[in-house]
């Protein structure tokens, strides 16, 4: 057996709210302008009210509505694969699994919030939504997720991908959505995530039909996400595993990392890992501080591991990887202790991600690479030591249109950059 599935009708009805298991709670989201503890209304002009609360609860559990469930039934429940060519080549007694989130409309974890997320705007009555993407990974995932309910989708694209990566523009127009380059107002700058997230929030407050919505970092985005780890929590029992040793995960904002480590945050002895690039090092060379989650300061100042709100990261391949910032719920768990983090040169991705290849047949996003980079290492570490042990990955994605990165590293194009 390679492959482990739940049935369609045993996705998870609820989604795991971490914030009840942190060993400290999190600080409070402090107001733009004013620098106090942000209340409810001060979201209300982004967020619909059902999501300003999820991302303040401290319930457990947080119920599924049906509605968003038949949606993720048009791919979920995604397999739980294990790696065993991967541990053959190695040579490891470890067992590697990996819950393969590659097989969605957009072609990642994304879909998994920005079902949620539209469904609560149409259900409010709003009618438009802007967002920001980088390479256009979240872009296309809430392009998908307002055809579903009927909403117009507009997306402030960072110029650089704009003009050099159009086929995820080109799939955003498919569903429906629009795609306007960012910075909108200099057309000669590439653009970042920060600044494209300032455009998307002016054009949602200047219209009373149009709300924002974000890709990763908030609450409710790593909320909606633990549907990943909690499938993958019972397929791996399934395998015939209890618990997995190690959880691995690529980390940008966080969301496909909280997604799939936070239903094993309570379990005290796994050891949780989020893999981030060596030239955007949030997490292993940030500062743990309040910063705002865009360039113009416009959205709440987060407490966060940041290497600041002004830092333009370097023209990686790993797109998704490229942020300033990242979740603070993720920053709590490694302030506290209780998450790792480690850091990657993107060769040694690359490196990493042609060798699953050619094993596994799985050609990685190189947000995903970054993850199977740690687990090979984890993997051979396991070999010295003779231990037995169980790695849990996530496949946040898959690399079909990164084939660009591909061909510069097969060809000798791709150089490190250093953080
Ligand atoms: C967007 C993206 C990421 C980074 O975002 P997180 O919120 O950290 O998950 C990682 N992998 C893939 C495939 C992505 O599309």
């Amino acid at each position: 057996m390679t492959r482990w599935m739940v049935s369609p009708g045993e996705i998870p009805s609820a989604w795991f709210n971490v914030v009840p298991y942190l060993p400290a709670p999190p600080a409070s989201p402090l107001h733009p302008a004013t620098h106090q503890p942000v209340e409810p209304d001060d979201l209300a002009p982004l967020f619909p009210a059902a999501l300003i609360e999820q991302e303040m609860t401290r319930a457990p559990w947080i119920e599924v509505p049906g509605e968003v469930l038949d949606i993720l039934r048009l791919w979920r429940p995604t397999p739980l694969v294990r790696a065993s060519r991967l541990e053959q080549a190695l040579g490891t007694p470890a067992r590697i699994y990996f819950k393969d989130e590659s097989g969605s409309p957009a072609g990642s974890h994304k879909p998994n919030t920005a079902v949620a997320q539209a469904f609560y705007n149409a259900r409010a009555g709003l009618r438009r939504l802007t967002t920001e993407t980088g390479a256009g990974q979240w872009g296309t995932a809430l392009a998908f997720a307002c055809a579903q309910f009927g909403l117009e989708c507009e997306v402030y694209m960072v110029r650089a991908s704009f003009e050099h990566k159009p086929y995820r523009r080109v799939i955003m127009e498919t569903w429906g959505g629009s795609v306007v380059p960012s910075p909108v107002d200099q057309p000669d700058h590439p653009g970042s995530l920060g600044t494209a997230i300032s455009d998307a929030v002016r054009a949602a407050l200047g219209r009373g039909d149009t709300h924002y919505s974000l890709g990763s970092v908030l609450n409710h985005v790593l909320l909606h996400q633990t549907v990943i780890g909690l499938e993958a929590r019972e397929q791996l029992a399934l395998a015939g595993e209890r618990l997995p040793d190690v959880v691995i995960a690529p980390c940008g904002g966080g969301s496909n990392l909280g997604g799939i480590a936070f239903p094993f945050v309570p379990e005290a002895g796994v050891r949780l890992i989020a893999v981030e690039p060596l030239s955007c090092p949030t997490l292993t060379q940030g500062r743990f501080d309040y910063d705002f989650g865009d360039s113009a300061g416009l959205t709440p100042l987060l407490p966060m591991y940041t290497l600041g709100h002004d830092f333009v990261p370097p023209s990686i391949h790993a797109g998704g990887l490229r942020y300033h910032g990242v979740s603070p719920l993720i920053s709590s768990l490694v302030r506290d202790g209780r998450m790792e983090a480690v850091a990657y040169p993107q060769g040694k991705v690359f490196e990493a991600a042609v060798h699953f290849a050619r094993l596994e047949g799985k050609v990685a996003a190189p947000e995903a690479a970054h993850a199977i980079r740690a687990v090979i290492d984890e993997a051979l570490a396991a070999k010295e030591t003779g231990e037995e042990k169980v790695i849990l990955f996530n496949y946040c994605g898959h690399g079909f249109l990164d084939l660009s990165a591909y061909d510069d590293y097969l060809h000798g194009r791709l150089h490190d950059e250093q953080g």
